[in-house]
């Protein structure tokens, strides 16, 4: 369904609110990664230039909600923004009740979780916040599967909603991914738990052609086809799952399961690793890693994959010596010609600690809305701006 683009609109002399995702680590008032400011500053230049008086609103870790705490607050972030942008940025700490500013200005909201009543959506938050602005900007990705006050019930009740371009970007970037694929379509999920990933591993084993499984994902899958996983992380509860989801049915996908895997007797970043077939582990051992020939194989599917849809770690990639099996697929992704899309918390890091970043075609910036879109649903914030759009048609 079609939502409003903030780039479509006239904004000339309007207020605009825009809600970001600006939650980035703040040590002692310094900001550690400004990389999700970076990513909104296209969207703050846009409505600038577009004429318009910028509100920008965001939420910054977890504070206990209706108790406004130093720790959380924006304003290190404020001025970084500023910084970034190159011009004065106002910081208001009180601001639901009014605020006030003029065309052409750029004013910081304080930490929205300061709010009784965001995290429930309520009604009455919501209207305010809707009341300080002609036209409401949802640009934040990483929370558009909440529906809370700054998100959703603002887009509700503001005289305009609409998509600002980082989210329209991100939502495009997954659907040309997950709706249209080109095929084979290929997903790897790894990460430690199937449990955890269950409604993601079912939903992709119905749509793609391959389903890689890694990490302690993999090992229940090991398990499951009948080996001996010794002391590795694994679910026995998830084991009729796991064949269930294993077992070839009509249009579901192949799930490869590793041949060789590089075992330890500890889990520590000392341990010695060992290269074992599957078949092999001994009782006292745990699987931290695919091997090298799972790996090769693995990144053969990649290379000749249309489509490639990554979440998770297939080992325990912060232990150099378990690291080999992610950055050999992290390599295939970055060498294929695929349309690549990749999310999730760790799986940064890995990308980042591989330095292929620039070669995957589009990294998500949501961890828990990434893995919402890729099983299917309708995230609360963009079904929101769906039927405002449809309303105002
Ligand atoms: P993401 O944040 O990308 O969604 P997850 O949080 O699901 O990924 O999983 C990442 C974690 O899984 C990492 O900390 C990694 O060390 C762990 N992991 C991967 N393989 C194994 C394994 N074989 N045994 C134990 N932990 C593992
Ligand atoms: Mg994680």
């Amino acid at each position: 369904m079609a939502i409003t683009s903030m780039a479509e609109l006239d904004l000339a002399g309007r207020r605009v609110l825009i809600r970001e995702d600006l939650n980035v680590p703040v040590i002692d008032g310094v900001v550690m990664s400004d990389a999700r400011i970076r990513a909104a500053l296209p969207t703050i230049d846009m409505a600038i230039g577009k004429g318009a008086a910028v509100m920008v609103m965001s939420h910054l870790g977890r504070p206990a909600e209706g108790q406004p705490d130093p720790v959380y607050s924006l304003e290190p972030v404020a001025e970084r923004l500023g910084q970034l942008l190159g011009r004065e940025i106002r910081f208001v700490a009180d601001w639901v009740d009014g605020v006030e500013l003029v065309p052409g200005e750029v004013v910081m909201l304080e930490n929205v979780r300061f709010l009784r009543g965001e995290k429930a959506c309520d009604a009455e938050l919501s209207k305010k916040m809707a009341a300080l602005c002609d036209a409401f900007v949802m640009d934040a990705f990483g929370t558009a599967h909440r529906a809370q006050a700054s998100t959703y019930g603002v887009a509700e009740y503001a005289p305009i909603a609409c998509a600002g371009p980082l989210l329209s970007g991100e939502l495009e970037a997954l659907a040309r991914a997950m709706t249209n694929p080109a095929r084979p379509m290929v997903a790897i999920v790894g990460g430690s738990k199937v449990s955890t990933k269950l409604h993601v591993l079912d939903a992709l084993s119905k749509r793609v052609d391959s389903l890689i499984v890694g990490g302690g994902i993999a090992n229940t899958f090991i398990a499951a086809a009948g080996h001996d996983v010794g002391k590795s992380l694994y679910e026995p509860e998830m084991l009729e799952t796991a064949r269930a989801l294993a077992s070839p049915g009509e249009g579901s996908a192949a799930i490869p399961v590793p041949t060789d895997v590089i075992v330890a007797r500890e889990f520590s970043a000392e341990a010695e690793p060992t290269v074992k077939s599957v078949d092999q582990v001994g009782e006292t051992e745990l699987i931290l890693d695919i091997g090298p020939d799972t790996a090769r194989r693995f990144a053969d599917i990649i290379a000749a994959a249309g489509t490639v849809i990554w979440n998770g770690p297939v080992g325990v990639f912060e232990f150099d010596a378990f690291a080999q099996g992610t950055r050999a697929l992290a390599e295939a992704i970055a060498a294929s010609e695929a349309f690549s899309v990749a999310g999730g918390g760790d799986t940064l890091a890995a990308i980042e600690k591989f330095g292929v970043a620039d070669k995957i075609s589009y990294i998500s910036t949501g961890g828990g809305a990434f893995l919402e879109f890729v099983e299917g649903k309708t995230l609360p914030a963009v079904e929101m701006l769906e039927r405002r759009a449809e309303a105002s048609r």
